[in-house]
């Protein structure tokens, strides 16, 4: 799995629809992923577990970086940097604490081999976008605010912004706040009719934040599993994330985690939305063609969910194949090909075998 190649890992895009009025809609997809060189000197030094073997040192030097503003938390497995609130951090921790269980889970089922992580996880949690972004450009991986996070693996560390302080999400607010204020003074104006008038349209304000609570959410909760994720996937030596490695395995994999349990609702529902007609297609080019999962794709959100869909079917129908081909992946084949040595041709009965599979676990 190793590489000469260090690789920069950009995660979730939500992409976001108005739909009546303030509710928001959040359709979370998963965006950007991209490779650096480094000098094989660079790539030759570094182990296996390298990552995991200078986990706490990038927070040490980080720590008196940023300053007083950010301070230390951990559980079991992680220890986060972070200027966020201690609600915030908490709720990220219980989130990666139980992403490490679903990676546990997966490992003891599908007998995968692995190491136990070396120290806790380090994660890195900046309250505002533009602290992110400023660290994550340094750190070499392009930022947006519709990228909310990635993983670095040569330093081990997790990073992400506090997504609820997103644009998107701020906007939504204020537009519901606006509305509540408008809705407040009809109510002081005395007028009888104005009031009862006023009531309904608040009652549909609150429905809308709550839509919007709900929302953001599910949101901040796909964002932090998928990058944890990579992350325990990587110090676990399950899967490194080093280009080299199949794209539409690393990530398909890690899909797998970004929801609690159970198949994931949000990548079912784009891979059922892919036309008949264009399935196989689909999962050729997506397994044939890294590209596919590459950055400002157009139809990002469809090459996910057949990375995720392939995946799923796999570990439900071939579970041993899959598990050495995590543990032994090809070398220098192409992806394919490589896909079709060890599974099975990728041909029409395949695909119709995944969305059959897919079709029974439609809640
Ligand atoms: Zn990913």
């Amino acid at each position: 799995m190793n590489s000469p190649a260090r690789e920069r890992r950009v995660v979730i895009r939500a992409r976001f629809a108005c739909v009546a009025g303030a509710v928001a809609q959040l359709f979370p997809l998963v965006g950007m992923a991209q490779s650096r060189d480094v000098s094989a000197g660079e790539s030759n030094r570094r182990g296996p577990i390298a990552s995991s073997q200078v986990a706490s040192a990038p927070l040490d030097a980080l720590s008196a970086a940023l300053g007083g503003s950010f301070r230390r938390y951990h559980s079991e497995h992680f220890e986060i940097l972070s200027d966020c609130d201690g609600g915030t951090i908490r709720r990220v921790l219980e989130l990666a604490e139980d992403t490490f269980r679903g990676v546990s889970r997966f490992i003891k089922r599908l007998e995968l081999p692995h190491r136990p992580p070396v120290g806790r996880m380090p994660m890195l949690v900046f309250e505002r976008y533009n602290s992110y972004e400023r660290h994550a450009r340094q750190a070499g991986f392009p930022a947006s605010e519709s990228v909310p996070g990635y993983f670095d693996e040569t330093s081990g560390i997790c990073a992400l912004f506090n997504f609820a302080n997103s644009t998107a999400i701020r906007t939504q607010r204020d537009e519901l706040w606006r509305r509540e204020r408008a809705l407040t003074s009809l109510q002081r104006t005395g007028d009888k009719s104005d009031a009862a008038a006023a009531t309904p349209a608040q009652n549909d304000v609150k429905a809308a934040r709550r839509a919007l609570d709900a929302a953001q959410q599910a949101v901040i909760a796909t964002v932090v599993r998928h990058e944890i994720a990579h992350q325990v996937l990587a110090a676990t030596g399950v899967q490194s994330t080093h280009s080299g490695a199949a794209r539409w395995l690393i990530e398909g994999t890690a899909m797998q985690f970004e929801n609690a349990d159970g198949p994931n609702a949000l990548r079912l529902a784009d891979a059922l939305a892919v036309p008949p007609g264009d399935r196989l297609a689909h999962a050729r080019r997506v397994v044939g063609d890294p590209r596919e999962l590459a950055p400002g794709r157009p139809n990002a959100s469809a090459a996910y969910a057949m990375a995720w869909a392939l995946v799923y079917h796999l570990a439900e129908t071939q579970p041993r194949a899959l598990a050495s081909y995590l543990s032994t992946p090809p070398t220098g084949a192409n992806e394919l090909d490589a896909f079709e040595r060890r599974f099975g041709e990728l041909d029409t009965a395949f695909v119709q075998k995944v969305y059959s599979n897919l079709e029974a676990t439609r809640p």
